[in-house]
């Protein structure tokens, strides 16, 4: 039996779609190992946003090569956001990426992955690989996922779409995944009601823009949900995850959200339904609308600072993070004092931050010259980093002598590591075993990102 392991790195969407990838190898009749000495099948599921993160695979290309010369038997397969066209190193069109990785046997496309199984027999022709039933491979959808990402089964990520129709100009997605493709309602539910059935209390659904599920090009030519009117299908599919409550779902998150969908009707849903948090990433990127529309974000400052507003006006307690890229294309000063002053005034709570670097094959990388020193972009990271690590601290202290409630993700001896409501990472002690149970924690103290407390 082949011994597989999986590399993930990237966003949520990566691991769960890492979780998939272990289910269709899984069912292939490949045995799991952590050990990449042990492995004879090594994928890499990859990610394009930053340049180290493909730094990071080409080192473990290096490795592999090593790895080859004691295992000559070993297939490496890359999948994720750097593969352009699934081949293997014998197809006659083959991904650029052999041309610089000659460890390479495989690159696969994410949803592409019921052809991995063909790609394999094309390496090793004489590797006993299970049939997989032919309805199970129409679509990528269609594969189960493990559902290992987390620590106990309280947790789930649930994937609703894939691809991406927006086409951000540094963004490499739209290329790497294809145009957006949402999945059918009918099939999240039966997993979502699977993962309640088994524990799930806090389910996370994710897609690249993740609340445009139901709105893209291929639904509206398909008009998949005409049936709900003028209810948006996101909405929709909250209202249903909610009924979920009745059998034991507590929480419902998703993520990224894109401002461009996020609607009165979906605010309205999060502020009225039960398993909806006071909490939400919604991500900016810039705070300045020059550099917004060479982004191609399609919306304004001004649309976004009305979004929170109604926001916080309907849950006046909601905590929110953003992303940011600083050093774009053309970023002058006065843009970037720009998103500083926005980012201080919309108060955002928490922010991933990123130092733009050019992704090849992006409208940005054709089109737009990267001028902006390596050295200004660091500059500009760290004075708003500075602001980001001022502003959690501000936003922790109003919890300190309240009691939330923490779903308990690690425990390490005594110290147990959680989630809030709020998204805020809570740590606390207990002699119990509590990993995947929500228990309520009194806030004694607040730190730089983390609140300590007591449990109730
Ligand atoms: S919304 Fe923009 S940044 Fe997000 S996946 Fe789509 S193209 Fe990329």
């Amino acid at each position: 039996m082949l011994k597989y392991l999986v590399e993930t790195y990237g966003c949520q969407m990566n691991y769960s779609d890492t979780e998939r990838m272990e289910a269709y190898l899984d069912a292939l009749g490949f045995i799991p190992t952590k050990d990449f000495e042990d492995a004879d099948f090594i994928m890499f599921n990859t990610c394009s946003i930053r340049q180290k993160a493909e730094d990071r695979v080409y080192g473990q290309m290096k490795k592999m090569g090593q790895l080859k010369k004691q295992n000559p038997n070993l297939i490496v397969v890359v999948t994720g956001c750097m593969v352009r066209k699934s081949s293997s190193r014998y197809s006659v069109d083959r991904d650029k990426l052999f041309v610089s990785m000659p460890s390479l046997d495989i690159a696969l496309n994410t949803d592409e992955l019921p052809q991995l199984a063909k790609l394999t027999r094309e390496i090793n022709p004489n590797l006993k690989i299970h049939e997989i039933e032919e309805e199970s491979l129409e679509d990528y959808f269609y594969i189960t996922p493990t559902h290992t990402s987390h620590q106990s089964k309280a947790q789930a990520f649930v994937a609703i779409s894939n691809g991406c129709d927006k086409y951000c100009t540094y963004c490499i997605v739209p290329y790497s995944r294809g145009r957006e493709k949402s999945r059918s309602i009918e099939s999240i539910l039966k997993e979502a009601e699977g993962l309640v059935e088994n524990g799930c209390k806090e389910m996370t659904i994710i897609g690249q823009t993740v609340n445009s599920y139901g709105l893209s090009q291929h639904d509206e030519e398909h008009k998949t949900f005409e049936y709900l009117g003028d209810k948006k299908p996101f909405v929709h599919l909250l209202e249903e995850l909610d009924k979920l409550k009745e059998k034991g779902l507590k929480r419902v998150r998703f993520t990224s959200p894109h401002p461009k969908d996020m609607s009165d009707q979906l605010i309205d849903a999060m502020a009225r339904l039960e398993t909806q948090m006071p909490y939400l990433h919604l991500p900016v990127q810039s705070g300045d609308d020059r550099t917004l529309k060479r982004m191609n974000r399609t919306y304004d400052t001004k649309s976004y600072k009305e979004i929170l507003k109604k926001l916080r006006k309907k849950i006046p307690d909601i905590s929110i993070s953003t992303d940011i890229i600083v050093g774009f294309c053309g970023e002058t000063e006065e843009e970037f004092n720009n998103t500083y002053s926005f980012f201080k005034e919309l108060a955002f709570e928490h922010g991933y931050l990123a130092q733009y670097s050019e992704r090849q094959g992006t409208t940005a990388a054709k089109f737009i010259r990267d001028d902006i020193p390596k050295s200004v972009k660091s500059e500009r990271w760290h004075k708003l980093n500075e602001l980001l690590k001022e502003n959690s601290r501000n936003a922790l202290k109003r919890f300190k002598g309240k009691t939330v409630n923490v779903l308990v993700e690690s425990q390490e001896a005594k110290v147990c590591h959680g989630r809030s409501e709020h998204f805020k990472t809570v740590q606390f002690n207990s002699g119990r075993k509590l990993i995947g149970e929500i228990v309520p924690v009194k806030i004694t103290d607040s730190k730089q990102w983390l609140l300590e407390g007591e449990l109730v």
